[in-house]
């Protein structure tokens, strides 16, 4: 048995790549992207670290251009969802049983195969697939997926150094053992590095699991599991079963050997798990960990002495990257009217100028909705604004389907603070903006709390100290992320851990050892030297 003290160093955060024209990295990223889009591939499932086909095709196509096929993927159904649970249920044994340094070397070597040959693979899948720029999947396959894999087994060791206090006669310690039965991760389409780490994270702290990625992004769930194989990750320890949330849930929830779930998705969806588990809790070994990581409803909030310039930037990355498919996405603004008039002129000049495109021109800010449900939702709400009349276009407005699933930047002015587009998510490029009035600030604050039921993110602007305490207290439970001066998406794992509570989830906080907690259940062991060897306590004498 390998007997050193092993430290792990404690990481910095991994740059991102620039992509400048005339780059070696724009260079590569092109020749990936050529390359992936001329050969289409065939994804199997992964079961016990063997390529399982269903012949259940299932093709993949590039929201941005739906006439090209990436590929196909093998659709999983609830026999493959058993097997990965046997898989899982069977590797766990010795993979639990490994020194911790053990696993953690997996993910960090995990960390350096992305950091640099499997980097502009990844990015070209995310591209490709979920619809990103190059910049939206440098920070999200590279950046943040490396940062998962070289910061979680730092938290480990975090997690493990929590020992209680002992004495001299009796020693005291704590051993974190992984959950009894496997995990189940359940990934969104819309975060490569989610779907990377909501597996890794319960695998690291010596869980096996079952791991259902999003149908619309199989193809980066693909090349993960590539990358944890070169890494050393032993088969069975993540099985990756694409197919349809309630195809496969079921059968994984209701299984008695569930120990845990890492979800991040819809809130309607995590509610439906937590149902799913709750409605018959006694036939589980243990109470399953249920950590989800849900819908926002993200503001942005200025005060009449807000940097105009800098807020109105803030607007436009905030709601607009990624087609405002972050759940972190600005999707509700409040402005005083004293400066209305300048934010509004400089945000609809700047929304002008967005151009919306293929992600193979560079010059593009936006690409195109994941899909055609996508794409259905979000013009519901577009063609709600156009007919009710408290509320107002202000830019954008327009869609078009014909090739991919466009939408254009679109910012809606409202006269109703409960309009449903102050309250609903709906997760694309619409942002809602309500003006009140300059001298009703500590109000406005208390409406926005009170507006809606998620509590992801939020920020506000303003250079008045004053305003700022305010803001902070007022919207104490609005957000589990909260952003002064700056817009409200973009975290960075070890630097702002990440989750919301109210509808926005159980706020576990991903990137930071809070996460890792939940997949460990402590046992706490305490060693006595000198045990007593007489019953009687000396205050039972007599004399
Ligand atoms: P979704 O809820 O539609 O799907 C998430 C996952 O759940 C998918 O893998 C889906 O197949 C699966 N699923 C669906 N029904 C299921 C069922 N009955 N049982 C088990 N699994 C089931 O979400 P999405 O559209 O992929 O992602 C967008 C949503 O995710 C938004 O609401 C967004 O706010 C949220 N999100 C939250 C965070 C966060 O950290 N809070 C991060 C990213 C995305």
């Amino acid at each position: 048995m390998f007997n050193g003290i092993f430290h792990i160093r404690k990481p910095d955060n991994e740059p991102g790549l620039d992509y400048m024209p005339g780059s070696k990295e724009r260079h590569e990223l092109k020749a990936k992207l050529k390359e992936m889009l001329e050969n289409p591939v065939e994804v199997p499932c992964i079961i016990g670290g063997r390529e399982v086909t269903t012949g259940d095709l299932v093709e993949m196509r590039a929201p941005h251009d739906t006439k090209k096929i990436l590929g196909h993927y093998h659709r999983a159904g609830p026999r493959e969802a058993e097997k990965a649970i046997a898989a899982a249920n069977r590797a766990k044994v010795s993979w639990s049983e490994m020194q911790w340094s053990s696993r953690a070397t997996v993910l960090l070597k995990a960390a350096e195969l992305l950091a640099g040959k499997y980097r502009q693979t990844l990015n070209a899948a995310t591209m490709v697939c979920m619809s990103k720029t190059c910049h939206q999947a440098e920070i999200d396959s590279a950046c943040e997926l490396i940062d998962f894999w070289r910061f979680n087994p730092y938290f480990m060791t975090e997690v493990y150094d929590d020992q209680p206090i002992s004495t001299k006669t009796v020693l005291n310690y704590m051993e974190h053992r992984p959950l009894e039965g496997f995990v189940f991760a359940v990934s969104p389409f819309n975060f490569t590095s989610i779907a990377g780490n909501l597996p890794t994270a319960p695998a690291l702290m010596g869980n096996a699991v079952v791991w259902k990625p999003a149908s619309a992004s199989v193809l980066p769930a693909h090349y993960i599991m590539q990358v944890l194989k070169e890494a050393g990750m032993p088969e069975g320890v993540i099985n990756m079963i694409p197919g349809p949330g309630p195809v496969i849930g079921p059968p994984v929830l209701n299984h008695l050997d569930l120990g845990g779930v890492h979800f991040t998705g819809s809130t309607y969806v995590f509610s439906t798990i937590w149902l799913t588990i709750g409605s018959d809790i006694r036939k589980y070994y243990s109470y399953p960990r249920i950590v989800g990581e849900t819908g926002g409803k993200d503001f942005i909030f200025a005060h009449s002495s807000a940097d105009v310039e800098a807020f109105v930037t803030a607007i436009v990355r905030g709601a607009f990257e990624y087609q405002g498919q972050k759940c972190s996405a600005a999707s509700r603004i409040y402005v005083p009217d004293n400066i209305w008039p300048r934010v509004k002129e400089q945000m609809c000049d700047e929304v002008a100028t967005i151009k919306v495109g293929d992600v193979c021109d560079f010059s593009n800010f936006m690409n195109a909705v994941i899909d055609k449900n996508a794409f259905e939702t979000i013009i519901k709400y577009i063609k709600f604004a156009k007919e009710d009349p408290n509320l107002e276009i202000l830019c954008g407005g327009t869609y078009n389907n014909s090739e991919g699933y466009f939408i254009q930047p679109t910012v809606v002015e409202t006269k109703d603070p409960q309009s449903k587009l102050m309250c609903e998510e709906i997760f694309g490029p619409v942002v809602t903006v309500y003006v009140y009035p300059e001298k009703e600030y500590g109000e406005t604050l208390r409406l926005c709390n009170n507006t809606s039921a998620y509590a992801l993110t939020g920020g506000i602007f303003a250079q008045d100290r004053f305003a700022i305490v305010t803001a902070v207290k007022a919207l104490r439970n609005a957000a589990g992320n909260f952003y002064i001066n700056d817009k409200p998406t973009g975290a960075v794992v070890g630097q702002q851990p990440f989750g919301g509570s109210r509808a926005s989830g159980t706020n576990d906080k991903a990137g930071s050892w809070l996460n890792l907690e939940r997949w460990v259940s402590p046992r706490a062991i305490k060693e006595t030297f000198l045990p007593p060897t007489d019953y009687r306590y000396p205050f039972m004498t007599d004399k």
